[in-house]
């Protein structure tokens, strides 16, 4: 009994699968064809590395909620470059793009769906779209053929999976001419001695040639790429081939469950063969795919390891809830960082700082916030997340908080003119070491005055406005055991 209700819910598990069907499946044999014949008399250069720019479309729903994480595209860049870098592709991030649309988030088949996915391409960067859900049960992700700026040419993948070597790598691969090492046998659901016949006949259940053992049709049977293995689709959840297909000769298959075009799930590594590589340069460097080859050089500085927060303490209280300033350490190499909140009864917050730190003002009062954060640049983005910590926020507005350390402080002329300077002027009462940092409206730091000493009593310094653009800005004081907050309002 146990054996058969293990069985049963095993078979009830939907197939993973990826989402290129027959028809598309043509299109991309047609594409690669044609790219080798384009690319005959090419010449390669060796060791030069091809930066390929990506845009990663979060998708929310068209109401905003639910959207996929930056994480998502993180992992799947990760990933890509592990896996494609012996070819020379380095990808990077050309930019995160955060689109409202209930129709691809939850069925980026449907006509609607593909339809707002054609309004949303920009063609010069390839165009990975996050999603929450897919039209049909068990996709993981698919590329949509034609290739070029005239066709269509984009990746959808499940948020869930963008760090897997048979979704990202693989829709890739699809991206750039591969097709599956079983092509020809994708409506079928996979070879069974029952329905398809052992040995096999010439055809395959969707009309492609049967691919041969001993290699004699390889260049038109199958996938159309010779040194990848016979393959009449033996899909599997634990990285192994226990069958006994034989092809139209009646010679035993030794599929190759490790390439990244097959379908065989759980392996620890996968690889592309060598008439693979050669196909997707030839797809990289044919015209259709120019606008993937921008000529630009990324920043490569490797950013490894994650910060560390510095402040808030742990559990601290920030009595001002519409200005949460947070700071950690410094990483090597990263110019960018995300900061993931969380806190009870919300969606998981997002914001990506530019420097080491931030102003945060669109925080709810009083609730607890548990909060990470993780640095990276547009082409590394394998760092890990700092740990958590929790700090609270209060309920007051930032103008109405008071410090110990200071008795009153002001910011003076307020509104002020670009290219003018002001003056911080503020009454301690005790000498006091203060720094001076000044935010924009969504939070980036736009100026920071190192800590200074303070007199006991009036002081006053003079901070220039010179790097500042029209608009209003928060001016934080922070002395050791706190810190207050202001708007100042920079006039052209
Ligand atoms: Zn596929």
């Amino acid at each position: 009994m146990f054996a058969i209700a293990l069985f049963a819910a095993a078979n009830a598990k939907a197939q993973h699968k990826c989402g290129v069907t027959a028809e598309a499946g043509k299109q991309i044999m047609e594409q690669m064809l044609e790219n080798r014949n384009e690319m005959r008399d090419f010449v390669f250069t060796r060791g030069a590395i091809t930066y390929v720019p990506i845009r990663f479309f979060l998708v929310a729903k068209s109401d905003g909620t639910g959207r996929t994480s930056e994480r998502a595209g993180f992992q799947a860049l990760c990933l890509l470059n592990q896996n494609y870098l012996d070819q020379d592709i380095q990808f990077y991030i050309k930019e995160f793009k955060y689109i409202n649309s209930t129709s691809i988030y939850s069925n980026p088949t449907s006509f609607s769906g593909s339809n707002a996915i054609k309004n949303q391409m920009i063609y010069n960067a390839l165009n990975i779209f996050f999603v929450k859900e897919m039209s049909e049960e068990g996709v993981l992700g698919y590329y949509q053929p034609p290739a070029g700026p005239q066709g269509n040419d984009w990746i959808v993948a499940l948020e869930n999976y963008a760090g897997q070597d048979l979704v990202i790598t693989h829709e890739v691969g699809h991206f750039f001419s591969l097709n599956h090492t079983f092509y020809g046998w994708e409506s079928s659901g996979g070879w069974s001695e029952a329905v398809h016949g052992n040995p096999v006949g010439n055809m395959s259940p969707d009309n492609v040639p049967n691919e041969r053992v001993n290699m004699s049709n390889c260049t038109v049977a199958g996938d159309g790429i010779c040194d990848t293995a016979a393959d009449y689709m033996f899909p599997s959840n634990n990285c192994s081939y226990t069958q006994n297909a034989k092809d139209p000769n009646g010679q035993l298959l030794t599929p190759d469950i490790h390439n990244f075009m097959n379908y065989v799930y759980s392996c620890t590594s996968y690889n592309f063969s060598n008439g693979q590589k050669s196909a997707i340069s030839n797809s990289l460097f044919s015209n259709s795919r120019n606008y993937v080859r921008p000529n630009y050089s990324p920043n490569l500085s490797p950013v490894t390891g994650s910060p560390t927060i510095i402040s808030p303490q742990q559990s601290e209280t920030i009595a001002t809830y519409n200005a949460v300033p947070l700071e950690w350490t410094a990483l090597p190499g990263a110019d960018k960082y995300l900061i993931e909140l969380t806190t009870a009864g919300q969606e998981t917050a997002r914001v990506i700082a530019n420097s080491n730190s931030i102003v945060l003002t669109n925080l709810l009062p009083n609730k607890s916030y548990l909060w990470k954060v993780m640095g990276f640049n547009e082409s590394s983005t394998c760092g890990g997340f700092s740990g958590q910590r929790i700090f609270k926020t209060g309920g007051l507005l930032s103008d109405t908080f008071t410090v110990p350390d200071v008795a009153k402080w002001s910011i003076a002329p307020n509104p002020v003119k670009a290219g003018a300077s002001f003056f911080v002027n503020m009454e301690a009462t005790e000498a006091v070491k203060a720094s001076i940092s000044i935010h924009s409206m969504t939070g980036q730091l736009v100026q920071e005055f190192p800590q200074t000493d303070f007199n006991a009593g009036e002081n006053s310094i003079e901070l220039s406005t010179n790097d500042l653009t029209a608009g209003i800005y928060f001016v934080t004081l922070r002395t050791k055991n706190d810190f207050q907050t202001k708007r100042i309002s920079v006039l052209h």
